[in-house]
């Protein structure tokens, strides 16, 4: 693992404008963006603070109204068309909308959540805390995904005081339910990502512990989930006086188990495991009904597609019980996320960008949690990257923070990277 850089070193580094340690095949920072990056900093951090003071968890109706009251403020205060879009399933929520008219030629969407994981009452015992002369600030949904946030305001904030207008539109999409698979905002998502040229999706990215580079990567794939349900439907008698005239559709559940586990190992980018089952009773009458719940995570875009067409054909392959009738079918909850060539392209973008501060960026190829990115690309139109947020650990976990040192790189890269895409 290669030590990190202590922060008061990165900190003077930023400070003269990084004149040393670029080699002669980099370009030179933007001078005034970076100075611009060093001067947001603090009320980026008043913002971020603001945010995780307001609890939020996925289900906190309350918190999460007041987090679209201060993200819209904020857009609005930016010049930004708002709107707040009511979630239809859920915590009942708004899902803010900004939109912003330039004058170039591409549209750009930046996504981010409002909420967070973790239950009211969180700030009583996880609260805000700076940890100082160290590098962190704690604080539950600092860095998911609250730094995301934060860091996307700062940054427009930076490029409208700078008079940019290189872009036809500018769209930012506040959610409430990233974290509980996103279902009443997965569609908008989807159908607002399509019409762009280009999704910035502003999850944490890694902090230094868990990477080798001397910087921050972004992601370039993340795994989708589905769920399989299974439904068999047999004939009810009573166990002890008449079990044969009854389909005892809990062994034909038994057997369908079985007969599915590996049908999934055959297709590149799913795996299946039944996780849950359950049967009718009572305990003395021959099972009726049973169903199996299956959990499936895909990373390759419509791969549970051909597992459910698989599942289908084993199933009327093979039957144990006759006269039970079996049933199966795949829901799919999150698309999975493959940046493919035109995510390729922007991440290497921000990879030159990113060089010009004298910063490696590393990509990282899959994850296994889902993000919002695979509703974002799910259409196949926009060229989508993740995990352009704040570098953090401990997410869905305890002691959750952001490194504080990753905050100007990462507005210096927000921006520089804005400029470049509304050029091209
Ligand atoms: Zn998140």
């Amino acid at each position: 693992m290669t030590p990190r850089i202590p922060a008061f070193l990165s900190s003077i580094a930023l400070a003269c404008g990084l004149a040393i340690a670029v080699s002669a095949a980099q370009a030179a920072p933007d001078a005034a963006l970076l100075a611009a990056a060093e001067k947001a900093q603090p009320a980026l951090v008043d913002n971020l603070k603001e945010m995780v003071l307001v609890e939020s968890g996925s289900l906190n109706s309350d918190g999460l109204m007041k987090m679209a009251d201060i993200t819209e403020a904020r857009l609005k205060a930016l010049g930004f068309k708002t709107q707040r879009i009511k979630t239809a399933s859920g915590a009942p929520a708004e899902i803010v909308v900004g939109t912003l008219k330039g004058t170039g030629k591409r549209k750009v969407m930046m996504q981010a959540h409002m909420d967070t994981v973790y239950p009211d009452g969180i700030l009583k015992t996880q609260g805000w805390r700076v940890d100082t002369p160290g590098n962190r600030i704690y604080g539950p949904g600092i860095a998911d995904d609250k730094g995301g946030i934060a860091l996307i305001l700062a940054s427009l904030k930076i490029l409208g005081d700078a008079g940019w207008k290189d872009f036809d539109t500018l769209t930012v999409v506040f959610n409430t339910d990233e974290e509980v698979g996103s279902g009443a905002s997965g569609e908008l998502i989807a159908t607002t990502a399509e019409q762009q040229d280009y999704v910035l999706s502003f999850e944490p990215t890694l902090a230094k512990a868990f990477t080798k580079a001397k910087g921050e990567p972004v992601l370039l794939g993340a795994a989708g989930t589905a769920q399989a349900t299974l439904d068999v439907k047999g004939r009810a008698s009573h166990a002890g006086a008449a079990p044969e005239l009854g389909r005892n559709a809990l062994y034909e559940l038994s057997h369908q188990i079985l007969q599915t586990r590996d049908v999934a190992k055959d297709i590149p980018g799913v795996a299946l495991n039944w996780t849950v089952a359950t049967a009718t009773g009572p305990i003395n009458q021959i099972t009726e009904k049973a169903q199996a719940l299956g959990d499936i995570r895909i990373t390759q875009p419509g791969a549970e597609k051909k597992l459910e067409a698989a599942l289908q054909a084993k199933i009327a392959g093979s039957k144990l019980i006759p006269d039970t009738e079996t049933t199966v079918k795949v829901q799919t909850n999150r698309p999975a996320f493959l940046a493919g060539e035109k995510g390729l392209a922007v991440a290497k973008k921000a990879q030159d960008i990113y060089k010009e501060i004298d910063r490696e960026m590393t990509f990282v190829p899959m994850t296994g949690g889902g993000t919002d990115a695979g509703f974002a690309g799910r259409s196949g139109k926009p060229a989508v990257v993740e995990s352009f947020g704040i570098a953090g650990f401990g997410y869905h976990a305890k002691d959750e923070y952001i490194e504080i040192d990753s905050i100007v790189p990462r507005i210096y890269l927000t921006t520089r990277l804005l400029q470049e895409l509304g050029k091209q």
